[in-house]
């Protein structure tokens, strides 16, 4: 597999994914990023790695996550008995204790996701080296992207260091060798993120199909492969055939929605135990709150920050964030338009790390089943938290951000980033 020339990227178009300002970017040096004049975010940037790199760092994951899945990654002892935990261990744990929906998440973003992502980028990669039909490898390449913030094996590992301090004072605990693959694979995805050009991807899966010319139409740049097309809205993309559509349909409302939902279950969130922790046959019900708390009175003060940021502040920053970018669009406001873009870029990002304390509950569900000596069952807090969570993603999924720089009156105008 070749790696990327300069002369592959002579002169090509893009809709800012932020703004909506269509550029035109000239050819790039290696590492350079090209960014969008109007609102700052980076358009694409040219990577210095060959093709096959993020190919390897993906076989290199898959060999990890096959041996995360074969063997536990903690033990812990009390009293002589002993308890492990593995990948799946905390969900099933869940699903049997009555909290389905709870197991069933933390098993889809822990185990199907990492796996789905690094088979997505393995079969591609290889496919476009031996000759696979190119429908069939675009059709799997289109979610790579959709995908990717739902596999938490960062945010995972996050979770298992505030569940290993909150254990430690209570237990013996093991470190088990498939936490030594958890971390490897958590690398591997990082480095194959890092280095995976997919720009170059899309090129090559579809290079035969590029127009020579631009059409009649109203240019629309995809969502999915970035590529602008000069076709009506609701035909399919030339080169992924993803249907093009100028902005998300029903967007604002959608993300009223969903902000509105997440808001009515941050108050149960934070007012129910998330779970219950039974020690001496004493059972002590927690909050998102009193965890804190407790992990302040072991002077556990780095990781009681670290779970106040996650589950307190990021949780409302969202929501605040996201009304507050709903209402101004709305009104067609134009001010701050770039601080506004900004926020909601890094409400995006933030947004998954809030499931640590949602993983640190599946560990110790996982372990902690010791009958009346020491027992961790989830509770009603928890399910709230988790769709707090999820319908926030949900939320800043579903607005489409180019409205806010449309409703304050931008006009479409082109650009050469
Ligand atoms: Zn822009
Ligand atoms: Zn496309």
């Amino acid at each position: 597999m070749t790696a990327a020339s300069e002369a592959e990227f002579k002169d090509f178009w893009r809709e800012c994914t932020h703004c909506g300002l269509f550029c035109r970017l000239g050819p790039r040096h290696p590492g350079e990023v090209a960014e969008c004049p109007r609102c700052g975010t980076a358009l694409w940037r040219m990577r210095r790695s060959h093709m096959n790199f993020p190919l390897a760092c993906a076989m290199a994951g898959l060999l990890f996550y096959i041996f995360a899945l074969m063997a536990p990654f903690l033990e812990i002892e009390t009293y002589g008995r002993a308890a492990f935990a593995r990948l799946e261990t905390g969900p099933i744990r869940l699903t049997e204790g009555g909290w389905e929906l709870l197991g069933t998440l933390v098993f889809i973003v822990t185990l199907i996701m990492p796996g789905v992502k690094l088979g997505i980028a393995i079969i591609t990669l290889l496919g476009l080296e031996t000759g696979l039909p190119r429908r069939l490898l675009k059709s799997l390449f289109r979610w790579y992207e959709t995908i990717s913030p739902w596999a938490m094996m960062d945010v995972y590992l996050l979770g298992f260091l505030v569940a290993y301090t909150r254990l430690t004072p209570m237990f013996n605990v093991h470190l088990d060798t498939a936490l030594y693959a958890l971390i490897g694979l958590m690398l591997s995805m990082a480095a194959m993120d890092a280095s995976l050009d997919q720009e170059l991807v899309w090129r090559r899966l579809g290079h035969e199909d590029l127009p020579a010319e631009r059409g009649e139409a109203q240019p629309i740049g995809c969502m999915v492969c970035g590529l602008v097309n000069h076709r009506p809205p609701g035909s399919p993309c030339l080169r992924c055939e993803t249907i093009l559509e100028p902005r998300k349909p029903a967007s604002v409302t959608r993300a009223w929605a969903y902000t509105i939902a997440a808001a009515c279950l941050y108050v149960p969130a934070n007012l129910y135990p998330i779970m219950n922790l039974t020690s001496m046959a004493k059972t002590q019900p927690y909050t998102i709150f009193t965890g804190i708390v407790e992990l302040v009175k072991n002077g556990l003060w780095p990781v009681a920050l670290l779970v106040f940021f996650a589950s307190i502040t990021i949780p409302l920053l969202k929501l605040v964030g996201m009304a507050y970018i709903l209402v101004t669009c709305q009104r067609g406001s134009a001010q701050l338009m770039r601080g506004r873009t900004l926020a909601y870029k890094i409400i995006n990002v933030i947004g998954r790390w809030s499931m640590i304390d949602i993983f640190m509950i599946s560990i110790l569900v996982a372990l902690v089943h010791f009958g009346q000596i020491a027992n961790v069952t989830a509770d009603t807090g928890a399910v709230c938290f988790a769709s707090v969570v999820i319908l926030t993603i949900f939320a800043v999924d579903a607005f489409d951000p180019r409205l806010i720089w449309d409703n304050a009156g931008n006009a479409k105008e082109d650009h050469k980033a």
